[in-house]
Formats: C-alpha cells, structure tokens, sequence
C-alpha cells in the first residue's frame, strides 16, 4: 500500500482507474477522506426479516422474489422510476427504485433476494423505497459476519456494490487514520486516542449491530464537537468586530408605539428592548427574533429599523417573497407616514421597496446610494451588487430559513468596510433547543412566547375529500355569511402527469360553481409580479373572498380577516410547512379553523395527526425534528450547507459532553493550528451564523 493520508486524491487508491475515480469526483468524492467518510445508509441484518404478512412501515429487510420489474420515465426532472414486486409466502408488495434504471435488469425472478430499506406510504400508497438487494446464496456462503453488512446508496451512477469493492481496497488504510479531535485520555472510550480510526472501522466493517452503534457514537461526537466549537469561535470573532452603536432615543419609540391599534404584549415589549439595548453596543448584535405564526414580529422590526435610521443610519429588510416584501412596505409605509402627519417634527424613515418587479430601479438605486432612502425592504432584488448604501447599520431578515449563508453573506457585505452591521433575524421555524445549543450557539435569542391578546384558538380537522361536501361546504358558507374569508391552498398550478394532486386552476373553477355569490381569486408563483400583487391587494381589501393559492402565501402573509384555510393534499406537505400555511389564519380577533384534505386512501400520517392535536409551533418543531431528522428543520440546511451525517440533536447527553470539551477548547483557540484537519473542517460550519 502506497503512504497516504485524508487528503490523498481517490488516484491513489488500488483498484480505482480514471472512469470510477471520474465518477467519484461526479459526486464530490474527491479524497480518501471524502470516501471514508461517506458512510453507509443502512445496515442489512439477515438475521431480522420480516414475512410481508407483519410489515410495518420503517426500515425492513424482506425475502422474496421479484416480478413485473418496468422502467418509466417521468418528465420532471428527467427521473426515472423502476418498479417491480416482491412476493413472499405471505404477501406481495410494491417496491420502487429512483433513478436506478438498471434495477430492471439486475435480478432472476426465479431467486430470492433479501431486499433492505425503507418501506412507507408515499404517494398514496405503501412501496419498499430503494431498497438495497441481495441475492440469498451470496450471502449465506459468506458465513456469518455477512449476516450483517453496510449498504451504501447509490450516488448518481455509482452502483453500491462499486462502492463496497472500493472501501474494501481502503481497508488496510482505515488503521492509519489519525485522530481528529483532542483526545481525552480520562473520559469515554470514544475520547481515547485511536478513536476516530477505530469508529470509522467499525461503521464501514461492522461485525454486528452494536460495531456500527459505538462508531455512531463516536462520529456523532465528533460532528457536535465541530458544531459548538465553530458557534463559540464564531462569537469570538464577531465580539472582535466594530459596528455603529445606534443610541436609543426615546421618542421615535413613543410615537410608534403610541400610533399602534394594540397594545404590544409583554414578549413584544421586552424583545424591543433587548434588540434596542443590542443596537446601542459597539459590537455587532447577531439575535435571533424567534416568534410563532402570528405573534407580531414585524412591529417588532419595525421599532428597532427607527432606532437606526433616527441616528441617521440605513436599514435593509431582506423578505424571502415579493408578496411578503410588498405587504411590510404597505404596513409599515403608512405606520410612519401617519405618525409624521401628527408630529411633523419628527422625522420617520423614509421607505422604499425593492423587488424584482420594481420600476426605476435605477433611481431608486441612486436614493439609496445617496442616503435619500434609509430603510429599504426588499427581496433577493437588493442583493444584487449595484445596489450600495451610504451607511447601512443594520439588517433584517424576515423569516430567516429561507435564505441560505451567501445570500445572508451579501447582505451584510453591503455595510461599510469596516463596520460590520448589526443583524436580527427573524423566523416562526422554532429552534428546537438542541439546535440552538449546537448550530445557533452564538446567537443571541428573544422569544415571542406569547400570542397578542384577543387571538382565538384555530381548530384543525383531517378531513376526506369525500366528505367535503357534507362536512366543510357548509362550514364555509357559515364563515363567509359573517363576511370573512378563506385560503384554499393547492400543490400545484396546472395538471401534471406526475401527480394526482388537484392543481390551483382546476380548483378554483370547481369552487366557483359551488360558491357562485363569492369572488374567487387565483394566486401561484408563475404570475406576473404585478398580477400577484393585484390579487394579494384585493383579497387584503376583501374584494376576494376565496383565494386559491400555491404555497406562495406560506410565509408571512397577513390578512386578519380570513379565518379558514383548507389544504388540499395535505399529505404532500412537511409538518413545518403545514404548520406555516396554518398560521395564515387566527391573525385577528375570530375564531379560526384549518382543514387538512386527503384523499382518504390510508390512516392519516402522523404528522396531520399531530397537525390536529397542537397549533404549538415549538412543539411540532419538536416533533419535526424527531419525524425528518436536522436536515430538513432549519434553513441553512434546506440550502445544504449543513448537513448533519450521524448527529442526533436530541441526544442530550451527547450534547452536553460535546459543549463541555468545546468550550474547554474554545479558551485556547490558538491551538486550533495543531489541528489543521480539524480547522478546515469547522470552516464550513462557521460560516452558517457569522457576521463576517
Ligand atoms: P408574525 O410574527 O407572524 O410576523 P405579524 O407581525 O405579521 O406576525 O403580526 C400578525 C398580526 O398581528 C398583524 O396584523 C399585526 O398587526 C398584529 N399584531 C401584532 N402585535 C399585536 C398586538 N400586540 N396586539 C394585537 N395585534 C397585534
Ligand atoms: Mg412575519
């Protein structure tokens, strides 16, 4: 075996020739570490099939034989779906393959195969997704310690078996792997030096179920240490950096506050505070304004951006929708504006809306350049690199998940060079406390734990499409008899051979000739900017009174007066996503109500029936998390830019011991340079919250 380390190119390795090591870089496979690394998805373990008969849905290993194999094409995205079924004395069952074409051809239905993976209701019914295969003699006269093998996906166009072959090659490597973290000589066993070869081992060369759980264990350490550590030397960093202390004065305060409809709830009240306080300091504020559906985070914004530009500052408010973008300039225009015609000598910030259906951009661009705007709202449109500010200090970033690291990045980039910009960022998409004790670390935190006084509670029901007519039209007469309005919330826009779903467009003609005294408007994302915000204006004005929408109104959009939103297809959604589309309702003072429509065909998922039980947006994070794992929970990781292999985020324990010996490392940060793996692993994950 030729020397070689982590960083080794995949060359090197026996066995690899340019075509597999081509394939390799295909999909980000790069060095030996990268291939180490990647670890396998599941583990085969023969000695625990179950008979078709007793399938419940989650990770299975079956017997049996398979038949009626076809490859069919679908057009969305050029993906190819090969399907086949697999029979056992007991039963038969569906299985399913993406993008794997050459499954079709792979087996003898005359042999058994044991067949690994995930079986779950999908598309309105039960399949055995992807499963991996193999052939029972192979098996069985490898001796026992193949009853329990790894099984790695396939990338693209690298089959598992390649795979396999090629860390087998790796093998005599795996000894030489050195330790990545300080080692801990008094604690743990997955502290001792030798860990991280011995972990990496066991996951790839497992013996038994327990071999592949202690190199977890180890792993999942590992991956926590990097996290907490790169949180707390990202707040290191930024306690280093300058920003324009934006001193508080009382009066723009006042005025706003005295001008409002309501009276601001306690959590408002001292979120305010802590964001002025923050605003006020040298360093950079980087807090987090995390806050249900509903729970008045803009005013919030609002009060903090006229500290800013009261010190004659400039604030951006990034919004992840032009719809969104376009309500806060509304709201907030018209807040100030009346304000300044009661105090003409108060001056409020002069706003401006920025998006990409924006005319005279140009101009604009030049106002804001020279300081004539200085609080612009905006979406991606102000990212763009011809528009500069005079003296941005401070940025907002609406609902926060949905905006990825560079976008974030660019944002703040637009301050001035040598002043960093102070940051909040707000989001309904709890943190779940594992997270903000690994991820978000060095983030400020204020709660709005607290609903505006006179809300209602939503009701939520799963309800059969079927049944629609008996049980939810008149449910919706009754609500707009009293004047109000309601959401009637579509997967897609237009019919598609890929999906049964009922499209936007059909569903609003559908309603019109039920509802023929109301006005029913259609919204979805590929509609001319002008066209969405005609729509958005009158259903705001109630001159709609159903609106048949995508999920484009999932954030943000506030109209107070519609209490009903009926999701179709509810199935099709995450537990997050439905939790948002519910908070578009029981936004005023009247009680509000939720349909989740399915099609009926199944017991209804656990996550509609949690949908039904809570409307607590902390405790279906919670739930989420548990459901669908961190990478789907939290914005930066929608964007890929975290991406948590092994991690558990809700094990506790795990979590502590990472944070205790991160903190101890994070005294000395110098010595990060006698760890250069480790440093350049952790790079990655501290660009997540910085400032810089
Ligand atoms: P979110 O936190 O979801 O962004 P919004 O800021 O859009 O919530 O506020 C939702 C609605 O509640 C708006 O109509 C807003 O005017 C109203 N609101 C905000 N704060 C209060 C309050 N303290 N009392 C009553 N209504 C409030
Ligand atoms: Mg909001």
């Amino acid at each position: 075996m030729i020397i070689m380390d982590m960083s080794a190119p995949v060359e090197k390795i026996k066995g690899i020739g340019p075509k597999t090591a081509e394939l390799l870089h295909n999909v980000n496979l790069n060095t030996v570490g990268d291939l180490v690394y990647c670890l396998p998805r599941v583990y085969e373990n023969y000695q625990t099939t179950t008979t078709i008969s007793e399938l419940r849905p989650g990770n299975v290993v079956i017997r049996g034989k398979i038949s009626d194999l076809r490859t069919v094409r679908t057009s969305r995205r050029r993906l190819t779906l090969t399907e086949g079924v697999i029979r056992d004395e007991t039963g038969a069952i569906r299985t399913v393959w993406f993008n794997q074409p050459y499954r079709a051809k792979q087996f003898d239905s005359k042999r058994e195969y044991y067949f690994t993976g995930k079986y779950e209701f999908k598309n309105r019914r039960y399949v055995l997704t992807s499963p991996a295969a193999t052939l029972v003699q192979d098996s069985e006269h490898e001796g026992s310690a193949a009853s329990f093998q790894p099984i790695y996906s396939a990338k693209n166009t690298i089959k598992p078996q390649t795979f396999q072959k090629i860390l087998q090659n790796l093998r005599p490597f795996f000894a030489k792997i050195p330790d990545l973290l300080p080692c801990d000589t008094d604690g743990p066993s997955f502290l001792k030096p030798g860990a991280r070869a011995e972990a990496l081992f066991c996951l790839h060369f497992p013996e038994s179920p327990e071999d592949a759980e202690h190199g977890r264990q180890y792993l999942a350490y590992e991956e926590l240490f990097e996290l907490i550590l790169a949180a707390k030397l990202n707040k290191q960093a930024n306690q280093k950096l300058r920003s324009e202390p934006l001193k508080f004065d009382a009066n723009p305060t006042r005025e706003i506050v005295r001008s409002l409809p309501f009276q601001l709830t306690g959590a408002q009240r001292r979120a305010t505070w802590d964001i002025l306080q923050g605003l006020e300091k040298s360093i950079p504020m980087n807090r987090l304004l995390q806050g249900d559906v509903g729970s008045g985070k803009t005013i919030v914004a609002a009060l903090a951006a006229a500290q800013a530009t009261h010190q004659g500052h400039q604030v951006a408010l990034l919004a992840p929708t032009a719809i969104l973008a376009a309500q806060h300039y509304e709201g907030l225009s018209e807040l100030f504006h009346k304000i300044e015609q009661q105090h003409s000598a108060l001056k409020m910030p002069r706003v401006a809306l920025l998006t990409g259906a924006t005319r005279g951009k140009k101009q604009l661009k030049a106002q804001i350049k020279n300081g004539e705007i200085d609080f612009v709202i905006g979406t991606h449109a102000l990212l763009t690199d011809d528009t500069n500010f005079k003296s941005l200090a401070f940025c907002i970033i609406d609902e926060q998940h949905r905006f990825g690291v560079q976008q974030r990045q660019k944002l703040l980039l637009k301050s001035p060079r040598d002043k960093a910009p102070h940051l909040l960022s707000m989001t309904a998409t709890p943190i779940p406390r594992s997270l903000q004790l690994t991820v978000f670390g060095d983030l400020d935190v204020s709660i709005l734990n607290e609903l505006p006084a006179g809300r209602q509670p939503i009701t939520t029901s799963i309800l059969k499409e079927i049944d629609q007519k008996d049980q939810l039209y008149p449910a919706m007469r009754e609500l707009l008899a009293k004047g109000q309005q309601i959401y009637w919330i579509c997967q897609l826009i237009e019919d598609n051979a890929n999906s049964d779903a009922t499209p936007v467009k059909r569903q609003a003609k559908k309603l019109a000739t039920v509802f023929t005294d109301s006005k029913i408007g259609v919204l979805h994302g590929k509609m001319k900017a002008a066209e969405k915000d005609q729509i958005m204006t009158d259903f705001a004005a109630n001159k709609i009174q159903i609106l048949v929408s995508t999920t484009v109104v999932e954030v943000g959009v506030n109209v107070p007066n519609a209490n009903m939103i009926i999701i179709q297809d509810a199935e099709h959604y995450g537990l997050a996503q439905l939790h948002q589309l519910r908070g578009r309702v029981g936004r005023g003072d009247q009680p509000a109500s939720c349909y989740l429509l399915t099609t009926g065909e199944g017991r209804p998922s656990r996550r509609l029936k949690e949908m039904e039980r809570s409307t607590d947006g902390f405790y279906l994070a919670e739930v989420d998390l548990k459901l669908r794992g961190p990478g789907e929970i939290y914005g930066a990781m929608q964007h890929g830019d975290l991406n948590l292999q092994v991690a558990n985020l809700s094990d506790t324990r795990l979590i502590a011991l990472a944070s205790h010996h991160a903190g101890e490392f994070a005294k000395h940060p110098e010595r990060l340079r006698e760890y250069p793996e480790l440093a350049s692993r952790i790079k990655k994950y501290q660009q997540i919250t910085t400032l810089n």
